[in-house]
């Protein structure tokens, strides 16, 4: 508290001397703890105005104005608006922390700790907005679903330290492979889903299959094993729900896994195989 007081002074009088801004947060609180404290000296002049025309004294309010005690009443709307002023500011200040905190609260509840990439809470609540986005410019939209191969193998073979590692560079291999305006997100576990803005089925292919060619090669020196990842690739469509377009993808995924494992399959390949 003892720090703060300095502050919320110098901030009351900055307040003070801008009091016609149009910065009301700011200097609310001192008008309205001057009017608060302004029927005070009105009611007690008004008081002593009658007293002294009844008892027939001239130049009533000369007198007023020259008394201490209505010095005292007269310093009460001042007073009001210093205290409300400083009160106000405390609360001004206690609302941007609060608001501070609950940006980073946000933050963090979208992130995932490990690789730091999106959550899956983050993408249900933006992939509404993306598609929004992608109705509006009529452009195509596609998801990828990427799971890694046989990963608890690599945890079974080379421990989790290896495993954490090893997500934490498919990530990072993620983000340089996309876009600053793609979405990429840790959906769980080994499995990863990336939303390509303005890209058809057949332009995410050629994406998808570089990923899957980046991770086979060997994508990172500090890996002591090679690692391959599967991909299921389906298009956005109108009407799309996040459940239908994740399920989509994922039954691409699941036929890429039942057919051999590190390839990329579209839904569209899919479906037209029926
Ligand atoms: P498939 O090719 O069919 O995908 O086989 P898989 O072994 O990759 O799939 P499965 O679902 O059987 O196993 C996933 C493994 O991923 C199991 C779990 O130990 C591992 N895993 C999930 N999250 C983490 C994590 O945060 N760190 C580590 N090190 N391993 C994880
Ligand atoms: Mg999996
Ligand atoms: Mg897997």
């Amino acid at each position: 508290m003892a720090v703060y007081i300095p502050k919320q002074i110098n901030e009351f009088f900055a307040a003070a001397i801008e009091p016609f801004s149009y910065n009301l947060r700011r200097n609310i609180y001192i008008w309205f703890g001057i009017l608060w404290g302004l029927p005070i000296p009105l009611v007690t002049i008004l008081i002593q105005a009658h007293f002294l025309e009844v008892s027939g004294v001239e130049n009533q309010y000369l007198i007023i104005t020259s008394s201490p005690l209505q010095w005292f009443f007269l310093a009460h709307p001042p007073l009001f608006g210093l205290i409300f002023g400083i009160l106000g500011t405390i609360r001004n200040d206690k609302d941007t922390q609060i608001n501070i905190m609950l940006g980073k609260f946000e933050e963090l509840s979208t992130l995932d700790p490990l690789t730091g990439l999106k959550n899956r809470r983050y993408f249900a609540q933006n992939f509404h907005d993306e598609c929004a986005r992608s109705l509006r410019r009529k452009e195509p939209m596609t998801m990828l679903f990427l799971d890694l191969d046989h990963f608890k193998l690599v945890n079974d073979t080379h421990g989790h330290y290896f495993g954490d590692l090893a997500l934490k560079a498919t990530s990072t291999c993620l983000k340089e492979q996309c876009r600053p305006y793609d979405t990429v997100v840790r959906w769980g576990g080994e499995e990863f889903v990336v939303l390509l803005r303005a890209t058809n089925e057949n332009m995410a292919l050629h994406f998808a299959e570089r990923i899957r060619q980046k991770i086979q090669d060997g994508f990172n020196p500090a890996l002591p094993f090679s690692l391959t990842i599967s991909i299921g690739l389906a298009q956005y469509q109108d009407n799309d729900t996040l459940e239908s377009l994740t399920d989509r993808a994922d039954k691409a995924l699941y036929h890429a896994k039942h057919t051999g494992r590190n390839k990329v399959v579209t839904w569209s390949e899919l479906a037209s195989a029926g």
